[in-house]
């Protein structure tokens, strides 16, 4: 099985996902923890030059190739490895977050953006995706208090535009992504995720 967790910056996903995965551990599953973009060393080098500042003046089409180079290298080395050995998957952010950052709140047209995201993974979707759902301004505060301002550059406005498009992705698929409250505390999130996602591996 494949989750991905998704949300805007400072919505608490990462926290999230590795609760679940440390849950699911103990509750007897094989799980590989993973995160996007990033994950394996090429993935990890692609990170490094698109959060970089100095590369600000990136077109819109390469950083999106450059998103989906890391999810393909991240799909062929480990994703797809892992699936077929029947291990279970949990990835901090994936092809949804594509969607909603550069489609969505970008302005890539979607359907470029979904041809993309299927030629990055094949045939390697999502089985389930929780979407952590929070006030930009909410999440900006908790990143500030964290002393994570990276995407105050792209602003509060860019942040409600990502927090819309993964609401319509949800919408548009509601058999696979599950929104979820992400303004509660940490405990209330995790037990809520847990028993979700637990519901879901029975059927
Ligand atoms: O989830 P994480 O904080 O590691 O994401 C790294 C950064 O990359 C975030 O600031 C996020 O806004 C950005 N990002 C993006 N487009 C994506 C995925 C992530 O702009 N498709």
């Amino acid at each position: 099985r494949f989750i991905t967790v998704e949300g805007i910056d400072g919505c608490g996903k990462s926290t999230q996902a590795r609760l679940l995965a440390e849950a699911l551990g103990r509750a007897g599953y094989d799980v590989l923890m993973l995160r996007e973009p990033g994950g394996v060393a090429i993935s990890e080098k692609i990170r490094a030059l698109l959060l970089d500042p100095a590369n600000a003046e990136m077109s819109d089409t390469c950083e999106l190739l450059l998103y989906e180079a890391a999810r393909a290298q991240l799909v062929h080395e480990v994703i797809a490895p892992a699936l077929a050995a029947g291990r279970m998957v949990v990835c901090d952010r994936f092809y949804d977050s594509t969607t909603a950052y550069q489609g969505y709140a970008g302005g890539v047209p979607l359907d470029v953006v979904a041809r993309a995201n299927a030629l990055a993974v094949g045939a390697c979707a999502p089985d389930l995706t929780l979407v952590f759902d929070i006030d930009p301004a909410v999440a900006a505060r908790r990143r500030a208090a964290r002393d994570e301002d990276r995407m105050e550059a792209k602003g509060l406005a860019y942040q409600h535009r990502v927090a819309e498009g993964f609401r319509a992705i949800a919408a548009s698929d509601p058999a696979r992504v599950h929104l979820i409250d992400a303004a509660r505390d940490v405990d209330a999130i995790h037990a809520d995720v847990v028993s979700f996602v637990k519901s879901q591996l029975r059927t």
